[in-house]
């Protein structure tokens, strides 16, 4: 098993150690040619949604990325990654569009306003994870096709469409890897 990480802007490298520690190989995809080597399944991190966007259409990558995801392939975006595959976005344009949920961008602040809290996601572990947010966006809702995993609050925090995992926190900024295991499982 083999998988890609967006790293064009954001924590992709701390999704790169995780993958690491639980033995599975991952590179780094940074430029076209990089997704022309097998994968088979990609992350998309953390960073800026809206720098994330412009970059993959600069570099020719949103239209392959797009098709890759809709015809199956795994995906896994965390915090502006959740942004990225979103199909709305309130108040702005979407990017890849794929994911059923309204997304609110920087719902829980700025980053002077990042916390982290323990949760049980009963689908994930049945210790409780550490839900790390720095900026985070929430999900307002989800569509018919997407599933919530997890609520914080009354907000939605963490969701699931087919092939298709998202999470507001960042999962890769702990030393907890319950979230990545769960993807590897939906990988394989
Ligand atoms: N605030 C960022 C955005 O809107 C997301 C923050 C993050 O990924 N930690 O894209």
């Amino acid at each position: 098993m083999r998988i890609g990480i967006l790293a064009l802007q954001g924590a992709f490298i701390e999704h790169k150690y995780a993958f690491d520690k639980l033995g599975v190989d991952s590179f780094e995809i940074r430029q076209k040619r990089d997704i022309e080597e097998h994968f088979d399944a990609l992350v998309i991190p953390g960073g800026e949604s809206t720098v994330i966007g412009k970059l993959l259409h600069k570099l020719e990558l949103f239209e392959p990325i797009k098709k890759m995801i809709e015809n199956g392939m795994p995906v896994f975006g965390t915090c502006a990654g959740l942004i990225v595959l979103a199909k709305n976005v309130i108040g702005e344009e979407p990017h890849l569009a794929l994911m059923d949920i309204t997304v609110k961008r920087n719902a829980y602040g700025k980053q002077i306003d990042s916390f982290s809290q323990d949760v049980i996601i009963p689908e994930v572990s049945k210790e409780p994870f550490p839900l790390v947010f720095i900026r985070a966006p929430w999900i307002e809702g989800v569509g018919d096709n997407a599933r919530v995993l997890c609520e914080l609050d009354g907000h939605i925090v963490a969701a699931r469409q087919d092939n298709i995992l998202v999470t507001s926190f960042h999962p890769e900024l702990t030393e907890n890897l319950s979230f990545h295991k769960y993807f590897i499982d939906m990988i394989s």
